[in-house]
């Protein structure tokens, strides 16, 4: 017998898919049956690959290229994406950027980036979906926050900011839509390895490997299964949360 399939005739959106936590998502959704739309801002390349693997598994897919900081391009390409797919069950909210340095160096424009890629696409993205979940009735939105949000992090004040935000954000958007079975959590990550971090200092990283309860660091599937369950129908009772993929380090 074929193994039930999670995301069966859903559609899915990914923001940030072209690397890292954001491909593990589109794949695993993929290969839970779901037609994945995933976004993207620069690798060409890497997005024609996806969208190939993606519809070796049997589902539809397509990437777009586009600014998620941008509100209408993000209304413009949603309502793109409607016309072609019909529906919208799930929007991972997942594209996200660091500018790192101390506050006393930060610039103006350091703050910026950070606070409109990360934060205002949320909100951008969100409100582009929201009618079409209206109208359903249904869907799971899945905000990709992280530890540094929850705790602080020195050298990060306006990412932590950002990834704080975006927790006060789901919040509020599960109060509001819950009614309408339209579901709104945060999943905080804490140190995923990535091809980002495999470019960092070997022996900083295993302190902090050392540091974790479950002494590794975790994997981007690690997270892309936790956002596979906030998907599916078998969280349908959990909104407003916030969840940690991190080995432990938050306990
Ligand atoms: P990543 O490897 O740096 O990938 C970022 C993705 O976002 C890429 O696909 C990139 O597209 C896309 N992107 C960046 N800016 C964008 C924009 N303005 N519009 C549209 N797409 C944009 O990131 P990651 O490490 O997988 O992290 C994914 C998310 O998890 C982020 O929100 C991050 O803050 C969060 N997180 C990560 C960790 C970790 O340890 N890695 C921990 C906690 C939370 P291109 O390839 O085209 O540039």
């Amino acid at each position: 017998m074929e193994s039930m399939k999670l995301l069966e005739n859903k559609v899915a959106i990914v923001t940030g898919a072209t690397r890292g936590i954001g491909k593990a998502i589109a794949e695993v959704f993929a290969d839970n049956g779901a037609d994945v739309i995933f976004t993207y801002v620069s690798s060409d390349d890497r997005a024609k690959a996806l969208e190939a693997d993606l519809l070796s598994k049997g589902v539809r897919a397509k990437g777009y290229k586009f600014d998620v900081a941008d509100f209408s391009l993000c209304e413009t390409i949603v309502a793109d994406i409607v016309k072609d797919f019909e529906r919208i069950d799930i929007v991972v909210n997942n594209a996200g950027i660091t500018r790192d340095t101390l506050l006393m160096r930060m610039s103006e424009e350091q703050w910026d980036q950070v606070m409109t890629t990360n934060l205002k696409s949320v909100f951008n993205m969100t409100k582009a979906v929201q009618r079409t979940m209206l109208k359903q009735r249904s869907g799971s939105i899945i905000n990709m926050s992280s530890v540094v949000g929850v705790k602080g992090n020195a050298g990060q004040t306006n990412y932590a900011a950002s990834k704080a935000g975006i927790l006060g954000f789901t919040k509020s958007v599960a109060l509001e839509l819950g009614s309408r079975t339209i579901r709104c959590n945060a999943i905080a990550p804490g140190f995923i390895e990535t091809e980002m971090t495999g470019k960092l200092d070997e022996a900083m990283v295993q302190t902090w490997r050392d540091a974790i309860p479950l002494k590794r660091g975790g994997t981007p599937l690690d997270v892309a299964n936790l956002a596979l369950f906030l998907a599916s129908d078998m969280s349908s009772y959990i909104t407003g949360q916030v969840m940690n993929v991190d080995g432990g380090m938050l306990t």
